[in-house]
């Protein structure tokens, strides 16, 4: 299998190319990165089946409806989304085709209420790896103040995530201080936000941060609605 992680820098954002038997799949891409993910299937000679993001980004602009446009794959979000361009919404327990892999789609809201993760199973001496949009980051979780976001249910999601298994690999939709991969056995023991006893603390946690709102929001968020093609 062949896999790429690329990053938008302006947004630290995390981007994933996995590729079977010629067919890729594009986790988060980002709008302004077209041409390079558009160069890059074309020199490992790809064709891209499926673009899916995560859940609807509130900080940068999705390429799923560019791509689509430029190579006519399939651009997925999930079920709860309110994007309706994209070719199909997808739900928990699905499974994403692509060469002779798939990916196993888990529903994690909490984050936003349409936040999923998608799960590569374990084959050989190789862990399952976990594609974790920004439900659970590298020493961190995604934020629960706005987009539907909720802090209980963030908790939820991530006590099914540690289920995964230690050896699970870890890879987020951002990262914010040069980490670049992680393992579900390493944030069981090394994440601040999973050192809490329950949802209630979690809540208390999640409801102290009183961040700032992204950059982007309101421009993203509409840009998004249309697939990113505005
Ligand atoms: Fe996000």
């Amino acid at each position: 299998m062949l896999f790429r992680q690329l990053f938008d820098s302006q947004t630290s954002t995390y981007s994933y190319l996995l590729a079977d038997r010629g067919q890729a799949v594009l986790i988060d891409p980002v709008k302004e990165h077209l041409d390079t993910y558009l160069q890059l299937l074309s020199d490992l000679d790809l064709q891209l089946v499926m673009a899916l993001d995560t859940h609807t980004h509130a900080d940068h602009i999705t390429a799923l409806g560019d791509l689509r446009e430029a190579t006519g794959c399939n651009t997925g979000l999930g079920q709860e989304s309110q994007t309706r361009c994209v070719s199909f919404n997808f739900h928990d327990g699905q499974s994403l085709a692509f060469g002779g892999r798939e990916l196993r789609v888990l529903h994690t809201p909490g984050h936003t209420h349409d936040s999923y993760c998608f799960l590569l199973a374990a084959r050989g001496r190789q862990p399952a790896w976990l594609f974790s949009g920004d439900t659970l980051l590298i020493r961190g979780s995604g934020r629960t103040d706005f987009q539907n976001g909720s802090a209980r249910q963030q908790w939820s999601s991530l006590q099914r995530l540690l289920d995964l298994g230690d050896d699970t690999l870890v890879f987020p939709a951002h990262d914010y201080k040069g980490w670049t991969c992680s393992s579900i056995g390493e944030e069981r023991r090394h994440n601040p936000r999973l050192q809490v006893a329950n949802a209630e603390e979690y809540a208390a946690l999640m409801d102290g941060q009183h961040l700032p709102p992204p950059r982007l929001l309101n421009v993203a968020l509409a840009a998004n609605r249309a697939c990113g093609r505005l």
